[in-house]
């Protein structure tokens, strides 16, 4: 089946209510699928879901109809709007540090971010 890879994106903007009514989410920059539960985070303005892997706002619920736990389609998307960007491996043991590490960092960075608004 075919899919508008373009009109696709208009998925991973604004669709926090989206993303509250899907089962299954897939980001289309690090290419993984998880349970929708697992999305906590969103832009404050657009109400944009930001991705609990690779916090980037890539992230599209299954309510969209789109198949968002295919990782081929993912990786289609990641074509289209990441052109160029290298897409992490999922099997190999030496990317899985990087990207935690990369996890991780951004964790910190949003811990002293929440901590400067604890009066
Ligand atoms: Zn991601």
């Amino acid at each position: 089946m075919k899919f508008d890879l373009r009109a696709a994106h208009r998925h991973a903007t604004s669709n926090r209510e989206a993303i509250g009514a899907s089962n299954v989410c897939g980001c289309f920059y690090c290419c993984l699928s998880y349970p929708a539960a697992n999305v906590s985070r969103f832009l404050a303005e657009e109400h944009t879901a930001l991705c609990p892997e690779c916090t980037i706002d890539s992230v599209i619920g299954d309510v969209s109809g789109l198949p968002v736990a295919d990782r081929e389609f993912l990786v289609a998307m990641h074509d289209v709007w990441f052109a160029g960007i290298e897409i992490p491996e999922l099997d190999s043991e030496s990317s899985a540090p990087q990207s935690s590490g990369l996890n991780r960092s951004s964790e910190a960075a949003f811990d002293r971010l929440d901590r400067r608004f604890i009066p």
